[in-house]
């Protein structure tokens, strides 16, 4: 493509630390078509209208109806928020982008806020580059043929799969040949069959190359607009807008997504630039937008100047969908005196969807930190199962399931092959959660340096 750099595409990786918490959730766990919630599925459990919700946007996130909107996941600390988002992650089409940060990364010495925010949001918008190239025995090819070549007001297009370019041609010019003889009129659906080399009419219903892909033939015709007789291979790959204006912006190109220096700025002449280009791409037919998704985790870290930053970004048409999650009620908003429900301004939370999230019940916990444990490969006993769940009830689901890898370690050591009440306990004791936590600040107050 002129001008401008693309490489193929890589999904941006989030952080390892943050993954692995949420290792066991591989999607929402809805039924397909109603979007209900299953009992336990995909590794997620409970949080049922929640996940129907978060389920309800990533429809409309796939039909690309929802960029440039704002939903607000609001609940409190481990109530699974995070865990939605990752679920939702997971069931989006793989060139589709899901960027994960967290608030407080947007503010660091190596760039300025809204540059850091401008990235996030380019790394969530793909761009789907369609471009031809070479054909290696044994693809699938098109050729398409031109009514100047038929001799008559006819066109068509073989979609086949093919093991030399004989065939190919041979096949196109029994179509010619077809086109020109028999009564088709483009739309139809033509087939040759590829051992006998006949050629038949389907009529009009199958207008897809995978209709009859599904009827087992080898060899299948779709209706084509005109073109000349040509044998091509569309290559489809999607690249984030942010690796385009990387590659663009340095002279060693693609390779400055390997040196890891990419996050210093870009220059918003180069971003118009390239916002450019894809619409000339996109008016070409070379290329489509593919709005993603960016989470962002703890949102009320983020000050007054992001949010508006926030606010004017989603009207941008080259705008993802925002995911905020807050675990604050009413808090001051950053670089302000006011305060707002989860510190977001009125006007942002005005235009998000907000989905709540609540406490678990005891129950779900016990789910959740069995399936936790099998993914850890940690065995438990029923015993240490219920005093976990119980600790998770009072404490925090989060904290419960980090005391399952605590609580190995020291079922290891005793060289136990399960992890019983005594191991628990005993981790129990050396690392505090939040709420002893809290209480030992408050009895060793004055021995502290405050
Ligand atoms: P915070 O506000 O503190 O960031 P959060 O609401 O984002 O919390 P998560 O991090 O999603 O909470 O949840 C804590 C842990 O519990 C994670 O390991 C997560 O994967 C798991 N978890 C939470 N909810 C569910 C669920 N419904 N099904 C399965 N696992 C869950």
């Amino acid at each position: 493509m002129q001008g401008i750099q693309t490489t193929t595409s890589e999904r941006e990786q989030t952080r390892v630390e943050r993954i692995g918490a949420h290792s066991h959730i591989r999607g929402l766990g809805l039924d397909p078509t109603t979007l209900e919630p299953r009992g336990n599925s995909q590794g997620m459990v409970g949080q049922g209208k929640a996940r129907k919700a978060a389920g309800v946007i990533l429809k409309m996130v796939k039909e690309g109806r929802i960029a440039g909107r704002a939903v607000l996941m609001a609940g409190p600390p481990s109530s699974g928020k995070t865990a939605i988002a990752m679920g939702m992650a997971q069931s989006l089409g793989s060139d589709v982008p899901f960027t994960m940060i967290s608030a407080s990364e947007i503010f660091s010495l190596e760039m300025s806020k809204t540059e850091a925010l401008t990235q996030a949001f380019r790394r969530s918008i793909g761009v789907r580059i369609k471009e031809e190239s070479e054909i290696i025995e044994g693809e699938v090819v098109e050729i398409q043929i031109d009514r100047s070549l038929t001799g008559a007001s006819k066109t068509g297009k073989i979609t086949m799969k093919t093991t030399d370019m004989e065939t190919v041609y041979d096949l196109g010019n029994k179509m010619i040949d077809a086109l020109s003889k028999e009564k088709v009129i483009a739309g139809d659906v033509i087939v040759i069959d590829k051992s006998t080399g006949k050629i038949s009419k389907l009529g009009r219903s199958f207008t897809r190359a995978r209709d009859y892909d599904a009827m087992g033939a080898d060899t299948k015709f779709v209706q084509c607009p005109e073109g000349e007789l040509q044998v091509r291979k569309e290559v489809v790959h999607t690249v984030s807008l942010h690796e385009i204006d990387v590659i663009n912006s340095r002279t060693q190109g693609f390779l400055a997504l390997f040196a890891g220096t990419h996050r210093s700025l870009i220059k918003a002449e180069l971003r118009d630039q390239i916002n450019n280009k894809v619409s000339d791409w996109r008016e070409e037919g070379k290329a489509e937008i593919v709005p993603g998704v960016l989470f962002i985790d703890e949102v009320h870290m983020l000050d007054i100047e992001c949010f508006s930053f926030l606010n004017r970004a989603l009207e941008t048409e080259l705008a993802p969908i925002v995911i905020m999650a807050s675990n604050r009620g009413i808090t001051r908003i950053r670089g302000t005196k006011y305060k707002s429900p989860h510190g977001i301004p009125i006007d942002l939370l005005d235009r998000a969807l907000i989905i709540s999230t609540g406490a678990y019940l005891a129950d779900d916990i016990k789910e959740i930190l069995s399936i936790r444990a099998q993914e850890e490969d940690v065995s438990l006993a029923p015993a240490a199962l219920e005093i976990l769940t119980k600790i998770g009830s009072e404490t925090s689901l989060r904290y419960a399931i980090q005391l399952i890898t605590l609580s190995n370690l020291v079922a290891r050591r005793r060289k136990a092959a399960q992890v019983d009440v005594p191991d628990v306990r005993r981790v129990y004791t050396l690392f505090l959660d939040e709420k002893r936590s809290v209480q030992f600040l408050k009895e060793q107050n004055s021995l502290l340096i405050g």
